[in-house]
């Protein structure tokens, strides 16, 4: 019997929507299956999101996306990490980059040689055995160059900022010519099959009926799918996330693009600040119990480069997760999957791997529940991770200057989380648990910033004499600060390669 999926019905055109038709659109070919997006433009789109993390560029090479056009038409700078502005304690600066500090030696990671080092006095930061955090410092950027493995300038890893709306619109074009079919309109009833349960068809205002074998959610925080017709249950984090609204105004751009997303830690959250090439993003993400949205975005129009574009506009949200996202033949993405504040960009890439998971169990029209369930168990893993990376920036820090601060800084948190920060205090150890999305540079980046001490360096770290070590590490810096003086400007390089139309 033939059991193939036919029909898909995307619902929603946000980024979550069309990157899930470009990515099935490419996939599967135009063969296999009609795929409609509905999407209302009466109801629009969340319109932020424009801070990515490196993995990204899988997505894109899967659609076979050319990456200079792609920054031009999106009017896209680069990512090398992000800077955290008075997280650990006021006046206090440090950097999350993406790739490795320094190199591994004799088997031991370099994050124990720094840890020894750093404990008998040496004063340098580990940043600066980061290329990627040299070279943001020195507002330089280029693409890695691979031929040589052992050289620094092999180890870039970088994501990109971009304007959502242009992303959007691109992965649209991407899609329709691959098949996929925009309808639009908004949907104002499902309707579900009295036999099973199973979605049967989404009815617009007009009367349109539109009916799939598979429907992907993609409605945003609404849910309209996931929860609205199936009842998904939502699993509220925000007594870990208190942060509950944000507000984001555009402003000029004045000076060089820096080639990271900067955060500040503000009274009651913090502040985003993300350079485009013709403009820069900002937001305030803050909690509303500790904070008004009129104080807040008073904050933030005191604190921008440039002369504001647009009028400030406030987003509200919560913390949480849908306990299943994937329920008979409807599969949520995006913020109607779930939503973890922006602090680490890390929605966009929830929604590439979310894809990414649904091809890899893909359904037949039978539906199978061990498929279902091996879908909603990883998804749930992925977001419980990512959640606790999150949620370890306001735990560990020193500040106790506003009621926000202490209260995170001394709430619960995840026993998960609680075990790294105590392996973590012993001897400076992190490990990355069953392929999680932060890697141990992460988390090592992230704990030594927020200012966590361990009581003492790995012990393994004693294979090399402390002349060794530091003769090693030495070399590994001066390497680093010949590619950074070898590296061209960020805006050179955009210049260059990649200037959208206007700049
Ligand atoms: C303050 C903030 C900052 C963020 N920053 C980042 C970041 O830096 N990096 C990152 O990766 N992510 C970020 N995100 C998350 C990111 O914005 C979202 O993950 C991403 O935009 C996907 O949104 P979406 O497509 O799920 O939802 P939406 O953009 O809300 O799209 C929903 C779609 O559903 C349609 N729809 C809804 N109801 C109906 C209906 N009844 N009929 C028809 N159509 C309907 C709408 O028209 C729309 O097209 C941020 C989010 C917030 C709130």
């Amino acid at each position: 019997m033939d059991e193939r999926i036919r029909s898909i019905c995307i619902v929603g055109g946000g980024t979550a929507g069309w990157m899930t038709a470009a990515a099935l659109t490419k996939v599967l070919g135009p063969e296999y299956a009609r795929i409609t997006l509905v999407e209302s433009d009466e109801i629009g789109t969340v319109g932020v999101g424009e801070a990515t993390i490196p993995q990204i560029g899988i997505f894109n090479r899967l659609l076979g996306i050319e990456e200079d056009e792609f920054v031009r038409r999106v009017n896209g700078t680069y990512k090398l990490g992000i800077q955290f502005v008075d997280w650990g304690r006021k006046g206090h600066t440090y950097f999350h980059p993406f790739g490795p500090f320094g190199v591994d030696m004799e088997g031991v990671s370099f994050h124990a040689f720094w840890l020894r080092l750093m404990q008998g006095g040496d004063p340098r930061p580990i940043t600066d055995f980061s290329i990627q955090s040299a070279a943001a410092d020195a507002g330089k950027f280029m693409r890695a160059i691979t031929s040589d493995p052992r050289s620094m300038l092999s180890k870039i890893a970088y994501a990109f900022h971009f304007d959502a709306g242009l992303y959007a619109r691109f992965l649209r074009e991407l899609a329709e010519a691959r098949g996929a079919v925009r309808q639009e309109g908004r949907i104002v009833e499902v309707a579900k099959r009295g036999s099973d349960g199973f979605i049967e068809a989404v009815v617009l205002q007009d009367g349109t009926r539109i009916e799939a074998d598979l429907f992907v959610d993609c409605s945003g925080f609404r849910g309209l799918l996931i929860d609205g017709a199936m009842g998904a249950e939502f699993e509220d984090w925000s007594h870990w996330l208190p942060c509950d609204r944000a507000v984001a105004v555009p402003c000029e751009r004045v000076s060089e693009t820096t080639p990271y997303t900067r955060s500040t830690a503000r009274e009651a959250g913090w502040q985003w600040r993300i350079p485009l090439q013709h403009r820069t993003g900002n937001g305030y993400v803050f909690s509303s119990a500790h904070i008004s949205e009129d104080e807040a975005t008073a904050v933030l129009l005191k604190n921008l480069d440039g002369a504001p574009t647009a009028d400030p506009r406030v987003l509200r949200f919560k913390g949480g997760v849908r306990k299943t996202s994937w329920i008979k033949n409807c599969v949520a993405l995006g913020l109607a999957a779930g939503f973890i504040e922006p602090l680490e960009s890390t929605s966009i890439h929830l929604v590439q791997s979310g894809i990414a998971k649904l091809l890899t169990m893909f359904p037949s029209r039978s539906f199978h529940q061990a498929d279902i369930d091996r879908y909603n168990r990883i998804t749930a893993q992925e977001w419980e991770q990512v959640r606790d990376f999150i949620i370890l920036h306001y735990k560990v820090t020193e500040r106790s200057d506003t009621p926000f601060w202490d209260h995170v800084r001394t709430m619960d948190v995840p026993e998960a989380l609680a075990e790294k920060l105590r392996v973590f205090q012993t001897h400076g150890r992190v490990f990355r648990e069953n392929e999680e999305l932060f890697n141990d540079t992460s988390w090592f980046a992230v704990l030594i910033g927020q200012l966590m001490t361990p009581n003492s360096y790995d012990p393994v770290a004693d294979v090399l004499s402390l002349e060794e070590t530091r003769r090693r590490l030495d070399q590994i810096q001066s390497a680093i600060a010949t590619s950074v003086d070898y590296m061209p400007k960020h805006d050179r390089f955009i210049a260059d390669n990649c200037a959208a139309a206007r700049v």
